[in-house]
């Protein structure tokens, strides 16, 4: 460094200055010198399906090393492969949460509520960030008055309650498919369970969907409305109750697939995995090409909880399998 550049930069540092660029290219070099954040802001993003306001409110991602077993019919080299293709770090499930509010006008519905408070603090801000980015939308967990839940997986109802064990959404009734609460509160399922994620899934469940969560859940029927505008559609196989929701107003309609397909850069890629979660994979394989199939044909929107934020789009065929292709991000609501 000469003697003229070096004056510029203690001139600019003594100033405060932020950054700053050389004014002629090449002489002199570019000074950054402000603390980088280190930390993602918190992600929200609103669209409206006729007159429902649909916000997507981020809860972060997972981050689990891929072993063997993760895909029960796939090896882990083909799974390293499919996130090549997708540019993806390897031997890493990087999954997404996107839990959505829905704002009938009437009803302030939350759908799914994240890993929760304690999973925040575990994982030091990874996921848990639904408080975060419900904040950041300016929606106030009080004013919720419905949580409706797709199926009873940690990632969907564990954010019911804070760290503490109190209720995460005081005012709110809880909503829950029938099927769902039938089979995971059913000691003869329990007993019955084999794989070690659905056994440590009814340990949960039961952790979760018990005192104050119990006294404010009220079961749904698939092929009803759960509120007005919402209604549920029977999509069982990730679990036995798995339930997925078409919000529809004014002519139109978003399918609101839940689990149907994990993150789709894997599962939507490639229809015929069976995930490790599933508690019946064969069942859910059915319901994602039937659901699929459908999504393709009828050009339909879909809000998928585990697609990269702000996880909404539509799918085409695309090889053996199905591709994803994400709204683009405007600024009109
Ligand atoms: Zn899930």
């Amino acid at each position: 460094m000469d003697s003229l550049s070096r004056r510029a930069l203690l001139s600019v540092t003594a100033a405060g200055a932020a950054a700053t660029v050389a004014a002629s290219a090449g002489s002199r070099p570019a000074i950054a010198a402000a603390p980088q954040s280190g930390q993602q802001a918190p992600g929200f993003y609103r669209y409206k399906v006729g007159s429902i306001e649909i916000t997507v409110v981020n809860d972060g991602v997972s981050r689990m090393p891929i072993t063997e077993g993760f895909v029960e019919n796939a090896s882990k080299d083909a799974v390293n492969a499919a996130l090549d293709a997708a540019f993806l770090e390897r031997d890493f499930y990087a999954g997404p949460y996107n839990p959505i509010v829905i704002n009938t006008g009437t009803k302030l519905a939350l759908v799914d509520t994240g890993t929760g408070e304690q999973a925040f603090q575990a994982s030091k801000g990874l996921n848990g960030r639904l408080p975060l980015s419900l904040a950041a939308a300016g929606i106030d967990p009080a004013a919720i008055d419905a949580v409706i839940i797709s199926h009873y997986h940690g990632d969907h109802i564990n954010g019911l309650l804070k760290a503490d064990g109190s209720l995460a959404f005081p005012n709110a009734e809880i909503l829950v498919p029938a099927a769902e609460h039938k089979f995971w509160t059913d000691d003869g399922e329990r007993s019955r369970a084999t794989k070690p994620r659905v056994v440590a899934g009814f340990a949960n469940a039961r952790r979760v969907m018990a005192g104050e969560v119990l006294k404010r859940l009220r079961t749904y029927d698939w092929g009803k409305e759960v509120i007005g505008g919402v209604t549920a559609i029977a999509t069982p196989g990730h679990t036995p109750g798995h339930s997925s929701h078409v919000v529809s107003s004014g002519g139109k309609s978003v399918y609101v697939q839940a689990d149907v397909t994990h993150a789709p850069f894997l599962f939507a890629r490639h229809p015929e995995w069976h995930f490790m979660l599933d508690v019946d994979p064969v069942a859910a394989e059915a319901t994602r090409r039937k659901v699929y199939d459908m999504l393709v044909a009828d050009r339909m929107l879909v809000q998928g909880f585990h697609y990269p934020f702000p996880a909404v789009g539509h799918v085409e065929k695309s090889g053996a399998g199905y591709r994803e292709v994400l709204v683009n991000w405007t600024a009109a609501i």
